[in-house]
């Protein structure tokens, strides 16, 4: 379903993966949907690169087992099959995930080539604008008026916020019900050399308790580096983590910075007519960092919503009922395990107990992993 009367049915905005899966899966629905991205593909994304479990299933249920192999096959991707947690004793566990058949469990893949890779995978019902930076949405009487950089102001009957951390479309669900801002977590990333690591290493470890250091190997002969912990305890503790990150490998040259918007409470994800998807809907796990995964299953959850009501409807359905609670429901216990596991984090004790316990008796290992909510 495309564009009748001047007025696109669905535009969404941003590019990333919560963007594209909400458009991937409405092309699968029978929509036509527009995206709007401010940047031009190959662009790069300040993360970890780390692709979980979570998010092969998702690329699975978006475009089968051959997507997934496609990846597997590209010089960028690096298959994962091991997690190691290290304490301030430096004793480590290691969780392993090992292929199912001949499909990696996970991949470390740096967003600059993964995020492109994506994209170009489209289904061609998908139209996709790069270049164009959205400056503002507006409710009007023809719908959603949105105007920006490099375009002629266009108009939607629903709008998709998959503008990240510094949505453009969050204001209309969070501001205009009197609610601030989720958390947002620093985070600092770099690439350096090296390629000794057969797994993701994860340091907890102070000063940066309840986050971590990580070191995570790529294709190449390159390493993904970087350290993310929460707002009051880099205020508290003083910390410059560009400073902190440079100390912890002397090998950094560039360091970048970008926010990590938590899942610390359920929150409210629509508006008349709009939604939040990914980063912008803060989704991103508190303990772990990772929100890739989430992301897709957002943009997933929310087309197929949409697509069980009629577009005329679309102004004034329930979205709160449709969209924000079924996922909540769904994503309930894995981020409930997550929260408390960020608040357990905040003591070294409890974290050198956890990781002492696990480094002690490695086969209780997994049965964590599937309590956790990531087997
Ligand atoms: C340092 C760091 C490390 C991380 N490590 C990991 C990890 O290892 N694994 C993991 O799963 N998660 C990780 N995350 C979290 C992960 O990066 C995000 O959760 C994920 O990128 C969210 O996807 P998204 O599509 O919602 O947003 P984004 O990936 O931020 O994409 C948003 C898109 O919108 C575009 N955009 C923004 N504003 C506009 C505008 N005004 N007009 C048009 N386009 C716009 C942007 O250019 C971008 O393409 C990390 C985050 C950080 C900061």
């Amino acid at each position: 379903m495309g564009m009748a009367d001047g007025i696109e049915p669905v535009v969404i905005i941003g590019a990333g993966p919560a963007g594209i899966a909400c458009a991937w899966r409405l092309a699968q629905l029978g929509f036509s949907p527009v995206i709007l991205e401010k940047e031009s593909f190959p662009r790069d994304k300040v993360c970890g690169d780390a692709l979980s479990g979570k998010v092969v299933s998702l690329l699975q249920k978006l475009g089968g087992e051959e997507l997934v192999r496609d990846l597997a096959d590209q010089p960028f991707a690096y298959a994962a099959c091991a997690l190691d947690f290290f304490d301030e004793k430096g004793r480590s566990v290691r969780l392993s995930f090992p292929p199912k058949g001949n499909i990696p469990q996970g991949f470390v893949a740096p967003r600059k080539e993964w995020d492109a890779w994506l994209a170009s995978r489209l289904p061609p019902q998908v139209r996709m604008w790069t270049g164009v930076r959205v400056r503002g949405v507006e409710l009007t009487k023809r719908g959603w008026e949105i105007v920006g950089e490099g375009m002629p102001p266009i108009y939607a009957r629903f709008v998709v916020g998959a503008d990240g951390v510094t949505s453009r479309v969050a204001p209309w669900v969070w501001r205009f019900r009197g609610l601030s801002r989720p958390p947002v977590y620093p985070a600092v990333r770099a690439y350096v050399a090296g390629n000794s690591l057969d797994g993701l290493h994860l340091y907890f470890r102070q000063p940066y308790l309840p986050g971590y250091f990580w070191v995570f190997p790529l294709r190449g002969d390159k390493l993904n580096v970087g350290i993310g912990l929460p707002d009051w305890a880099v205020r508290k503790r003083g910390l410059s983590l560009r400073q902190q990150l440079r100390r912890e490998c002397s090998e950094v040259v560039e360091v970048q910075g970008h926010g990590i918007p938590v899942s610390l409470s359920e929150r409210p994800l629509t508006g008349p007519g709009c939604a939040l998807v990914g980063d912008a809907a803060a989704l991103t796990d508190p303990f772990t960092g990772e929100g890739i995964g989430n992301a897709l299953l957002s943009g997933i959850r929310l087309a197929e919503a949409l697509a069980r009501v009629s577009p005329k409807d679309w102004v004034q359905v329930d979205w709160e009922r449709l969209y924000t609670r079924p996922l909540y429901r769904e994503l309930r216990r894995e981020l409930q395990m997550t929260r408390l596991l960020h608040r357990l984090a905040r003591f070294p004790g409890v974290v050198n107990a956890m990781i002492g316990f696990l480094h002690r008796y490695p086969s209780w290992a997994v049965p964590f992993l599937r309590w956790y909510g990531a087997l």
